[in-house]
């Protein structure tokens, strides 16, 4: 895998609005470095573990986004460092973040994950929900986290009217929600949809496999 060269050819296609995050689960240090070497800044990772370790041994400019489902007792290991939370669902994940957070000193910027997916194994919240953790006031004494946009991942299926739908719904789940909480991000597309996703209004990808190469799970 020539990871410089399939760093520079998705770059070549994403537009100046689209931020891509090069999600490196499972990919050894030196490949990150390979891809930070070309001038990568922002990597993806699910493991929240994982991803503390590659930190500890990585360049401190990198900014490191969570992508996976974050588990409460797992989110001091993380609050130090982490940039951004793309898959939080519940009030009660985002109290055990402020809490953390402020720990630190810090406020984490997190995405609401939103369920589009027609799966029901996918985590995620629904408009309706989003729109009350957003507005019954619940989140306004939580100083040390900042909700900036949304985050949604498609149904896995070769039916691209199906992901487009999906996606287009993510879009109007965020222009809804942007009309009372003001927020910049739509994190969606993977290698397999990114294109698809940016046509329907994504401003954030998460690009794994088409960078590092398919993954080898144990
Ligand atoms: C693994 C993962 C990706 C990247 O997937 P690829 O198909 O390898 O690009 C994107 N988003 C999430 C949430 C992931 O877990």
């Amino acid at each position: 895998m020539d990871i410089q060269h399939n760093l520079q050819h998705i770059k070549s296609q994403l537009p100046e609005h689209v931020t891509l995050v090069a999600v490196s689960k499972t990919k050894p240090v030196s490949d990150i470095l390979e891809a930070y070497n070309s001038g990568q800044r922002i990597f993806g990772e699910n493991k929240i573990q994982e991803m503390a370790e590659k930190y500890e041994e990585l360049p401190k400019d990198i900014e490191w986004h969570m992508i996976g489902h974050v588990q409460r007792n797992k989110v001091k290991y993380m609050a130090h460092f982490v940039s951004l939370i793309h898959g939080v669902d519940n009030l009660k994940l985002l109290q055990e973040i402020d809490k953390q957070a402020q720990k630190h000193n810090r406020i984490i910027k997190c995405l609401l994950q939103i369920k589009i997916a027609e799966e029901d194994s996918k985590f995620g919240m629904s408009t309706e929900e989003a729109v009350n953790l957003l507005q019954d006031g619940s989140i306004s004494n939580l100083k040390h986290i900042a909700i900036v946009g949304v985050m949604g991942m498609a149904t896995f299926t070769d039916d691209e009217a199906q992901i487009k739908k999906e996606f287009s719904n993510l879009k109007t789940t965020f222009e809804q929600l942007n009309t009372f909480h003001p927020m910049e991000i739509i994190s969606m597309g993977m290698s397999g949809d990114y294109p698809l996703a940016i046509e329907c209004g994504s401003t954030m990808v998460r690009v794994g496999s088409s960078i590092f190469g398919e993954r080898n799970y144990l």
